[in-house]
């Protein structure tokens, strides 16, 4: 919802504290998730991600989330899926060029590092192009995989592609 991805980049602060919680949670979960098997999780993990990160962030399930590095601010509403800062025309008044109805994601991904309050900029960190195959997969199961070093059969066969 469009209202809502404002007022979580105002509220950036405590919705990164609360995550950091939510995350916590599941890494303690992780040998639960590979008991079950991961592949298996996916889709009722995206279905609760839909609705979650969908109604506070417009999150579009990239499948790689990096609203933590811009203020809360879902950088794939970006009609130029920029994902290392502007495209350079954004309007004086902070809107975007393409669509002068709504802020400049990145106009609020500023705002939302500014929020979290820590001093740092995570903003500043070069992402990787979006990779299109991930598209429409949990990114918080992806998260707890890499957290907990675990590659499972799928990816490591993935990476021998
Ligand atoms: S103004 Fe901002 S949101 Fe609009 S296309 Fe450019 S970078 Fe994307």
């Amino acid at each position: 919802m469009y209202r809502m991805r404002t007022w979580s980049v105002r509220h950036a602060r405590w919705l990164k504290v609360a995550y950091a919680g939510f995350e916590a949670l599941l890494r303690l979960c992780a040998p639960v998730f590979r008991l079950i098997g991961y592949d298996r999780l996916d889709k009722p993990f995206v279905a609760v991600e839909k609705v979650t990160k969908g109604w506070f962030l417009d999150s579009q399930t990239c499948g790689q989330c990096i609203v933590g590095f811009t203020g809360l601010s879902c950088p794939m509403n970006c009609p130029k899926k920029m994902r290392n800062g502007p495209c350079g025309g954004v309007r004086p008044d902070g809107k975007c060029e393409v669509d002068p109805e709504m802020n400049c994601v990145w106009v609020l991904a500023w705002e939302g590092n500014k929020r979290f309050g820590t001093g740092e900029y995570p903003i500043q960190k070069v992402q990787p192009p979006v990779d299109h195959r991930l598209l429409g997969t949990s990114a918080w199961l992806r998260e707890v995989r890499h957290k907990t070093h675990y590659e499972g059969p799928e990816v490591v066969a993935a990476n021998e592609v």
